[in-house]
């Protein structure tokens, strides 16, 4: 069965791991490297919304040579996140990237004291990054090559009202990633891609009044999720010795 796909796909297809490819820009990524010809591995709680997705795109991988398989992860759990990156290795024989995009949104007031929201978002936004590169370092050794994406936000560097901890959470992020760049050998390519406003789910985790009524504003000129897709896909197709470190894409109109 290995031997068959390997013959089906096309030169340069890869093994991509991406998290949160249940919606919004996951989705966009898995989709768009699926219909690229490369082999993703789609991980997310909502496993429906994964086999749907499979299916949407199965016409268009199948053409490229590529395939889309729903897997279900929750990156909060480390054995998860060890399950998805391991299983994925067995079945297609490497992991050349790991996408790390799941993330959480709940902004509020830090005076709201959503306790809980905050330590979700420290759990999936930072934790569940640490145990994404925990799961995928070791892999990218043995196979002596590897590539780690992240999604971090504009939010990474700059902090607003009632995103405090959401902020702190994706300056983590970049400080986590920056990190893993300076310490990796050459054959381990590292990119941070931070997003502006993008059309998704995101924002339907705030459960605090005020900062959802904000949002209806800030959200306004958001753009489609393809936008980041695009920008992944072109860090991922850079010759080996091209390490593409850090896009920003935000809406023309956002300041
Ligand atoms: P969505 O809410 O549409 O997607 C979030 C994804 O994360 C979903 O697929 C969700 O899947 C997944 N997720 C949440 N918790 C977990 C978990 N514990 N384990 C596994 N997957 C999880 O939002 P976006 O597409 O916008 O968000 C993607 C990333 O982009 C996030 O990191 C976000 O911070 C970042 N970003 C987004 C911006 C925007 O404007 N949209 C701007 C800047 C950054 P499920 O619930 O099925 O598990």
């Amino acid at each position: 069965m290995t031997t068959q796909h390997a013959e089906q796909t096309p030169a340069g297809a890869k093994t991509v791991l991406v998290t949160g490819a249940s919606s919004g820009i996951g989705e966009a990524v898995a989709a768009r490297l699926a219909a690229g010809g490369h082999r993703v591995v789609a991980g997310a709680r909502r496993t429906d919304r994964l086999k749907a997705l499979a299916e949407r795109t199965a016409g268009a991988a199948a053409r490229a040579g590529g395939s889309l398989e729903p897997v279900a992860l929750d990156v909060t759990d480390r054995a998860d996140v060890e399950d998805f990156v391991s299983g994925a290795r067995e079945r297609h024989g490497r992991v050349d990237v790991f996408v790390a995009n799941a993330g959480v949104m709940p902004l509020s007031r830090l005076d709201s004291l959503l306790v809980a929201e905050w330590d979700r978002m420290i759990d999936v936004n930072v934790r569940g990054l640490l145990h994404s590169i925990a799961a995928a370092l070791p892999v990218f050794g043995e196979q002596g090559s590897g590539h780690f994406v992240t999604v971090a936000s504009v939010g990474a560097h700059e902090v607003v009202p009632t995103g405090a901890v959401y902020c702190a959470t994706k300056y983590a992020a970049w400080a986590i990633t920056e990190g893993l760049r300076q310490e990796s050998d050459p054959s381990v390519r590292v990119t941070t891609v931070s997003p502006g406003v993008v059309t998704s789910e995101l924002a339907g985790t705030i459960t605090d009044p005020g900062a959802a009524e904000a949002m209806r504003t800030y959200r306004a000129h958001a753009i489609a999720p393809g936008a980041i897709a695009a920008a992944v896909s072109y860090a991922l197709s850079q010759p080996p010795e091209v390490d593409v470190n850090e896009i920003v894409v935000r809406p023309a109109r956002q300041r």
